[in-house]
């Protein structure tokens, strides 16, 4: 699933330059993700960098966007045509392989 922003942002902006994927920005009076470019950090880091930094934790899942890894990283591969992802890819590049991350209890 896609990651999304809750209502609880406070509109600090420590997120944006943080994804991989440029896939937050900034609304009115709070952040937002673009769930047509967020890979939940597939490709690039085993945890969502976005929920990494900010400090009120409004970085989470989006019930409405569950999707596979394999769907997540084609997204990757779209975002970043010129880079080549390793398939499989590595436990590092990938948080299905990290269930004790960050926020992982709540899918
Ligand atoms: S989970 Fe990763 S790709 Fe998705 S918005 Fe957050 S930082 Fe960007
Ligand atoms: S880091 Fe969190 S509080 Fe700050 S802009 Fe991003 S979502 Fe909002």
């Amino acid at each position: 699933m896609a990651t999304m922003i809750t209502t609880e942002c406070i509109n600090c902006g420590a997120c944006e330059p943080e994804c991989p994927n440029e896939a937050i920005s900034e609304g009115d009076g709070a952040y937002f993700i673009d769930p047509n470019l967020c890979t939940e950090c597939v490709g690039f880091h085993d945890y969502e960098a976005c929920q990494a930094v900010c400090p009120v934790e409004c970085c989470v899942p989006d019930p409405d966007y569950r999707e596979s890894e394999a769907t997540l990283l084609a997204r990757a591969a779209k975002n970043h045509p010129a880079e080549r992802f390793p398939r499989p890819l590595p436990a590092e590049l990938t948080r299905f392989s990290n269930p004790g991350r960050q926020r992982a209890a709540n899918e």
